[in-house]
């Protein structure tokens, strides 16, 4: 059996080499390596994968969050809702520009962003709402616009972990997450299901306006050459990584199915165990793109788990150690323990399997039997 690891970069890379190799070899003859053809091929490619009018490339995905948030005019003190389990860019973004992040409970079955507890935290100051899909699963969409539309806030989509997700709305209808709010944000950290091979990101949003000003935001504000209208930044997509998107992205809809196999297989071996909770699908199949497959341990020793896996040559990770309103960056007095129910018991309980395109059958029958071996125990 080949070497468990969380995520097989290269196993990945085997599979497209010629081609890969190929197109950075492209670029190497072009020599464009900042906002060169594959940058534009590589952004059209995606807008029309995800059916949304606008994509724009930017350098990280913690930028994209960043941008977007600048390009909504927000002023220092507007208060901005977001889940308070989650990885901390999204409310690292928030703190830099001076905005005030509110963070919220989730739902102990999806781990999301709960609608409920995004209304009991509304105010005067409140100007948007950052829904995370996390892990891939499809945050409750339908009930977050309905939220905004009625106190007239901003919805930004996190959707670092979600790329390639379907939601179906109430109506049937269906749409790729990022395309639902009015601007989303996504991160092709190599790990991450639209991985590139080093940083990238992108903000994508159906607000032709919105584009506009992004644009200009990504690029020190510049909208003629060397007139600066807005302070903006400097953040670019470079020519290698798009060459290998473009690349990824026609795989894209293969490797989230390859991970959602392997969710099945670990689920079915896994889903009777009195100890473990295995992760719950709200929407349809497409709904969860699986960026990572998390465990709930109950009544057992999560901590020892992932010390006897890791003995058996078995990576698991734990997403997320603490909870954000707990981060000494982030936390402060006005935050009441009893608000964080779930999250406090998630932060003790969760664990996560290895988790990609390349897991064999055999991998993940070895890893749910350490499993039960150390849970027996
Ligand atoms: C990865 C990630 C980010 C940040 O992306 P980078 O490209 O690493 O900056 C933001 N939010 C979430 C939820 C993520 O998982």
């Amino acid at each position: 059996m080949k070497k468990i690891q969380m995520v097989d970069l290269k196993g990945q890379y085997e599979f497209i080499k010629p081609e890969v190799n190929a197109a950075l070899q492209d670029v190497l003859e072009n020599t464009s390596f900042i906002n060169g053809p594959a940058v534009h091929a590589f952004q059209s490619d995606l807008e029309k994968y995800l059916g949304v009018k606008n994509v724009i490339p930017c350098a990280n995905g913690t930028d994209a969050l960043q941008i977007a948030l600048m390009g909504l005019g927000l002023k220092p003190g507007d208060e901005i809702i977001t889940a308070d389990f989650t990885f901390a860019a999204t409310v690292e973004v928030i703190g830099l520009l001076n905005l005030t992040p509110v963070l919220v409970d989730v739902d102990p079955k999806t781990f999301n962003i709960d609608p409920v507890e995004i209304e009991k935290a509304i105010t005067s100051k409140t100007k948007a709402i950052i829904p995370v899909h996390l892990f891939g699963q499809c945050a409750p969409m339908d009930e977050i616009m309905e939220i905004a539309n009625k106190h007239k806030l901003f919805v930004i989509e996190d959707n670092a972990q979600g790329i390639g997700a379907t939601y179906t709305h109430k109506d049937g209808s269906k749409s790729k997450t990022g395309t639902i709010g009015h601007v989303a944000a996504t991160s092709f950290f190599p790990s991450k299901n639209l991985g590139a091979y080093g940083d990238g990101g992108a903000i994508f949003t159906n607000d032709d306006e919105l584009a506009h000003l992004i644009r200009g935001i990504v690029n020190h504000g510049m909208y003629t050459r060397y007139y600066h209208d807005v302070v903006g930044v400097n953040s670019r997509l470079d020519s290698m990584q798009a060459a290998v998107l473009k690349i990824k992205l026609q795989y894209l809809d293969y490797y989230n199915e390859r991970r959602k196999q392997a969710a099945i297989q670990y689920t079915q071996l896994l889903k009777d165990h009195p100890n473990v909770i295995t992760p719950f699908r709200l929407y349809d199949c497409n709904s969860h793109v699986f960026h990572q497959y998390t465990l709930r341990i109950i009544n057992n020793d999560r901590d020892g788990l992932v010390k006897f896996l890791n003995e058996n040559d078995i990576p698991c990770g734990i997403y997320y150690p603490v909870p954000l309103h707990l981060q000494k960056a982030y936390t402060h007095e006005g935050y009441n323990e009893d608000d964080f129910k779930v999250t406090n018991q998630l932060v003790k309980e969760v664990i996560a399997l290895p988790m990609h395109s390349e897991l064999t059958t055999d991998q993940i029958e070895f890893i749910v039997s350490k499993i039960k071996e150390f849970l027996k125990r």
